[in-house]
């Protein structure tokens, strides 16, 4: 066919077939862009599952700093972002030399730090983790004294579960899932008094207190293929309604309307294709930094 009459689907196909490319799609992005997707998940997930195949270039539908960690486990990958003005708001609130000075503050005290944080922050941790796995990561340390780096919500969440351990937080947070209020979850919960409820714990700690499960997208996933309730209120982005309702068909999920990740929504099939066609939007990261960032990734790998 000639290229000019492709759709833009068409397009996407011929070209992941030419540059043998795989598509990944986060979560919270368009429905469309996930049904394109080789595969869909939480950004860790999607990036080891990268690292597995032989592709030679991953495309990241998702914001910058998953990118880097799909690079950091693939560096001999070519890592294109579709959108990479696409930036995550929390990842900005801890810079590499923000995080290298209390470091020295805190000479004692283990770093542990969210995988939702840029390539250069990364190697200043000694340990990375998701949200799924924070809290074996911080039970697993030896240490009893630990800086939790960048989302106070799911660090205090951690805290109140080890309180046997001294945990420093830093003053940052998800912009989305730390503004939902508990007002418009309480009106969700009037509105739907069956449904069961579930929370990230990215959310604060007064939504969480009032939900029935706290748990990463992957676990709310799961747990809701297991459970036999039909109506679900899920307190997180609302991308991933689509990812929840083509699993579970047959079942309701209801959202808090304001939790959207807007740079989540950047990313088009015509920017798929466009970075496909042109390699823009690749990743590039200094050696020195992936090597130093993938050992705090690494060890959160071996501890799993
Ligand atoms: S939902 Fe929050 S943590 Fe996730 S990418 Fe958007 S701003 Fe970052």
């Amino acid at each position: 066919m000639h290229p000019l009459m492709e759709t833009v689907t068409e397009r996407i196909v011929r070209l992941k077939k030419e540059r043998n490319a795989i598509i990944l799609a986060h979560n919270y992005t368009n429905p469309e862009i996930q049904d394109i997707a080789d595969f869909t998940g939480d950004s860790l997930g999607l990036s080891i599952q990268a690292s597995k195949t032989d592709a030679d270039v991953i495309v990241f539908c998702g914001v910058t700093f998953m990118g880097e960690t799909a690079k950091i486990l693939s560096p001999d990958k070519i890592v294109l972002l579709p959108r990479p003005d696409a930036v995550c708001d929390m990842a900005a609130m801890c810079s590499p030399e923000a995080l290298a000075q209390r470091r020295k503050e805190l000479p004692d005290h283990t770093v542990v730090g969210y995988v939702n944080t840029t390539g250069p922050t990364k190697t200043q941790m000694d340990v990375c983790c998701t949200s799924g796995n924070a809290l074996k990561v911080v039970r697993s340390l030896d240490s009893d004294k630990v800086l939790f780096v960048p989302d106070k919500n799911l660090g205090s969440y951690i805290a109140r579960l080890v309180p046997e351990k001294e945990i420093v937080l830093w003053n940052g947070c998800c912009p989305i899932h730390d503004s939902i209020t508990l007002e418009e979850v309480s009106e969700l919960k009037r509105r739907y008094p069956d449904a069961y409820c579930m929370a990230h714990p990215e959310c604060n700690e007064a939504i969480l207190s009032v939900m029935d499960f706290v748990g990463s997208t992957e676990a709310m996933l799961n747990h809701c293929k297991t459970m036999d309730n039909e109506e679900y209120i899920i307190v997180t982005e609302v991308g991933m309604k689509h990812r929840l309702e083509t699993s579970c068909p047959g079942k309701r999920f209801h959202f808090p309307e304001s939790a959207v990740c807007e740079p989540m929504k950047y990313i088009t099939l015509e920017s798929i294709a466009d970075c496909l066609e042109n390699l823009t939007g690749q990743i590039v990261l200094d050696d020195d930094i992936i090597r130093d960032a993938f050992l705090p990734v690494k060890r959160m790998i071996e501890i799993n």
